[in-house]
């Protein structure tokens, strides 16, 4: 095969995906929209678009009306002819998503269950997903992959825990974690997977913090849209910054991290047994104790926002199992943040996170999703 050859092949496929992604984005087109959005003849186009409608991945989809009578055949995605399955092992609950190939979570399912690493867990959690694989009647062929998200690092070929002592799994293998389930799966750390789910929805952030705010607490940090693990995998985990020298202990072994001050258990201790829904209730209506905590809660995560922002001046997004609850309290959160070190930061530099359904699941699904869109 000759240069040229190669060049026009690449070309060929980068329009063919230039055309896929362009339906993506659109929902639904016709063919001469796509001739004039991406610039192509429209051979170009009608070849492209009969090998996505062969390949399963794109159907036609209604016609759309013009006046004088003419009409022309809209097209759109086929949602149903991909899937992919994400999972978020957390030491207090499981869940299970599936997300179709627009992007869109069509089936959830959480449950409270304390995280015990024992045979009995994994076959439990390869059951669920077997049955909803079968529910779903979901093919070999369809499935893009299972992500299976952990609290903990994760290595770079996403096959082992590197640093797992929330869930006490450091070392574990995946092929030890999905035992039960029989398909490949991946490993993905808790907070990159929800910033990776943040993304996915915010297509104007380019830097950011992603703070997974929940019963523990998680950082990711995104340059030039992608997730910067670091070196050794530490990048973004500002958890186990110290906040206090000598203080309180974290689980890391060390004194005085973030988490130590930060996690939700904080919040919650002696007041709502872990639930944030309850606590925020007490909160608004007044409870002495609640108002207490949260106020030492918010001097503690102000400070850690204020650092971030002298470190990296970007947008830090506040996100986790706490970002619902934040919408009332958010401006109380800057005011704290621009009494601390900076008085002009812009209002948009501390935001709520826009995914706010099982955004640590749906981001180790989404995954798979985001590399078979770039590759059709
Ligand atoms: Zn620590």
């Amino acid at each position: 095969m000759t240069i040229n050859n190669h060049v026009a092949l690449d070309l060929k496929a980068a329009n063919r995906n230039r055309i896929f992604r362009a339906i993506i984005s659109a929902e639904r087109i016709t063919k001469q929209g796509l001739v004039e959005l991406l610039g192509l003849s429209l051979p170009t186009v009608t070849q492209n678009l009969n090998e996505l409608v062969a390949q399963g991945l794109v159907c036609e989809n209604g016609a759309f009306r013009y006046t004088g009578g003419r009409s022309a055949k809209g097209y759109s995605i086929d949602s149903n002819s991909r899937k992919t399955i994400g999972i978020d092992i957390n030491r207090s609950h499981l869940s299970v998503v599936v997300i179709n190939l627009a992007g869109e979570i069509i089936s959830s399912l959480h449950e409270h269950r304390p995280f015990i690493k024992s045979d009995e867990y994994y076959r439990h959690m390869g059951e669920l997903v077997v049955e909803t694989v079968r529910k779903f009647t979901i093919s070999e062929q369809e499935l893009l992959g299972i992500g299976i998200s952990v609290q903990g690092l994760v290595s770079s070929d996403k096959s082992q825990v590197k640093y797992g002592p929330i869930l006490g799994n450091t070392g574990d293998t995946v092929n030890e974690i999905a035992k039960y389930i029989p398909y490949p799966c991946e490993l993905f750390h808790d907070a990159d997977s929800a910033a990776f789910a943040e993304l996915w929805v915010s297509p104007d952030t380019d830097n950011a913090v992603y703070l997974s705010l929940s019963t523990n607490l998680g950082g990711s940090v995104i340059i030039n849209r992608r997730i910067r693990t670091g070196d050794n995998f530490f990048a973004g985990k500002v958890e186990h910054m110290t906040l206090r020298p000598g203080g309180e202990l974290c689980y890391c072994g060390r004194r005085g991290c973030v988490e130590a001050y930060c996690n939700t258990s904080r919040l919650t201790e002696g007041i709502s047994d872990g639930r944030l829904d309850l606590f925020f209730q007490k909160l608004e209506s007044g409870n002495p104790r609640a108002i207490a905590q949260w106020d030492n809660y918010l001097e503690n995560l102000t400070i850690l926002i204020s650092n971030l922002h002298m470190l990296l001046d970007c947008e830090v997004i506040l996100g986790g199992y706490m970002a619902p609850f934040l919408e009332k309290h958010l401006d109380g959160i800057i005011r704290r943040v621009r009494g601390i070190n900076c008085p002009d930061i812009p209002e948009n530099l501390i935001t709520l996170a826009n995914y706010k359904n099982e955004p640590i699941a749906a981001g180790a699904a989404l995954y798979y999703l985001d590399r078979f869109i770039h590759k059709v």
